[in-house]
């Protein structure tokens, strides 16, 4: 008989953390409350909390005995050339500017690199990097293949690029209006999906040679590693350590939340190998987040990032933090949840567009299925589809193509049989999808409003 081996966290438990059970009344009245926006309920009313794997992350006793080894000078701590040390071992990049969080990064590279009327390809925007590129009169363009926008599409690299988008650009344009290439890895909008070192290499050539920099998102750089180890045969036996210091090589620069992949709950950086760049972004972060060996972290935030950066891409690690989410979408497709596969690194993003097909998307799909799950389970989840997009700077609404609703897995805190109960709970609504109404937006905040909006049910 063959018996196959299950992978299995390669840590176990010293401390736990109680959880509130609500029940369904308690649940209606804290929706009501919060405008059916999950991102306003109060957490202790949630039982289990995939809004987001950003900062959510439980460190490890190394990281909580790093904690306590924070040296909180205002200049020149320990910590910082620790983490400095680190960075440039892990990912190669050769100057450190840490940030309070990835946003704090974006907005200082924006300032330096952007000018008002340049064009920044991206392999799909994300909410904040494209904001900040905006915010100084850049355009964000998006070249990612067009397979990305097809939820059912099984493209193993969904987040590749398309060179001749990118070539067409750089043609309508000219190279000089392009101040870099925008590369996140495993695609956060698209679902999680990674980017092909194939990809990027050709990337690079083409970048090359119209002297364009590339600039790396690298906020899930470990999970896109493990995609690249699993399914291109050239990568099957490196470590992860290896792929992920490969990727940042065909990089420029890089703008990195620590709050996902690193495990920490609070951080982040800008790492560039240009002097000219990171001098001038030196001379900014002083501006806008702190001294440029703090950068709005304590000394203890940096030491637990360093262990966490050096934790993140240990193999057994990610095959565990992977295996999760994939376990979680198997169950979800034993039910018949449409979800966006393949199944992405950090979490499962459910079809809402094709769960609640009689929903129009002015009606926020998305929103409303985020609204049940949390009505029927006390589970968290979060929209990513119209109302994430925005508004174009003509004040339009963006219509984008993926009406998608995430359950985020936060790294190394919940359980299979967590992963269970959310999938069943999934399972419970789609049962009853059909007397499932809209909603409508009744308020809406200027910036970023997926964040702040209130809505209203339709006809209840
Ligand atoms: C979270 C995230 C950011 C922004 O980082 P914050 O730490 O939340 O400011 C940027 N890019 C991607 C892909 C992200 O997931």
């Amino acid at each position: 008989m063959y018996i196959k081996r299950s992978w299995a966290e390669p840590y176990k438990m010293k401390m736990v953390e109680l959880l509130k059970m609500t029940t369904p009344k308690q649940r209606k009245k804290a929706m009501e409350a919060a405008g059916y926006n999950t991102f306003l309920l109060r957490s202790e009313d949630v039982y289990i909390d995939l809004l987001t794997d950003s900062g959510t992350s439980a460190m490890s006793d190394h990281q909580w005995a790093g904690m306590m080894l924070g040296d909180e000078a205002y200049a020149g701590s320990r910590n910082f050339y620790h983490l400095e040390e680190i960075v440039k071992k892990t990912y190669g990049y050769q100057y450190l500017i840490p940030t309070h969080q990835g946003r704090g990064a974006e907005n200082i590279l924006s300032k330096i690199l952007i000018k008002e009327g340049d064009i920044i390809p991206g392999n799909m925007y994300f909410t904040t990097t494209r904001l900040h590129q905006e915010l100084v009169g850049g355009k964000f363009e998006d070249i990612i293949i067009d397979e990305a926008h097809d939820p059912e599409n099984e493209h193993p690299f969904k987040g590749n690029v398309d060179l001749n988008k990118l070539e067409r650009l750089i043609h309508k344009h000219g190279p000089e209006k392009i101040p870099y290439v925008s590369i996140a890895t495993s695609v956060n909008m698209a679902g999680g999906q990674p980017i092909s070192m194939e990809n990027l290499t050709a990337l690079r050539a083409l970048t090359n040679k119209y002297s364009i920099r590339i600039i790396h998102d690298m906020t899930r750089v470990a999970e896109n590693a493990y995609f690249i180890q699993q399914r291109e045969k050239a990568y099957k036996n490196k470590t992860i350590a290896q792929i992920v210091l490969e990727i940042c090589k065909l990089t420029d620069g890089a703008t990195m939340s620590a709050k996902k992949d690193a495990l920490v709950n609070i951080g982040g950086f800008l790492a560039i190998n240009d002097w000219e760049v990171f001098e001038e972004a030196r001379n900014l972060v002083v501006v806008y987040e702190g001294l440029h060996t703090y950068g709005g972290l304590a000394g203890r935030d940096m030491e637990a990032m360093a262990i966490g950066i050096r934790e993140s891409v240990q193999d057994n690690h990610i095959k565990a933090r992977i295996g999760q989410v994939e376990y979680l979408g198997q169950q979800m497709q034993f039910f018949n949840i449409p979800i966006v596969k393949p199944i992405g690194g950090h979490g499962i993003f459910v079809n809402a567009s094709k769960f609640l097909p009689h929903i129009p998307q002015t009606n926020f799909p998305a929103q409303t299925l985020a609204a049940e799950i949390y009505l029927d389970s006390g589970v968290r989840t979060m929209e990513r589809g119209i109302v994430s997009a925005g508004r174009k700077p003509s004040g339009e609404n963006y219509l984008p193509k993926l009406e998608l609703l995430r359950f985020t897995i936060p790294r190394r805190v919940y359980t299979q049989a967590h992963m269970d109960v959310i999938a069943e709970s999934a399972a419970r609504v789609y049962e009853h999808r059909k007397k499932i109404k809209g909603m409508t937006m009744v308020y809406e905040p200027k910036y970023l409003r997926f964040f702040q909006a209130r809505f209203d049910r339709l006809n209840s």
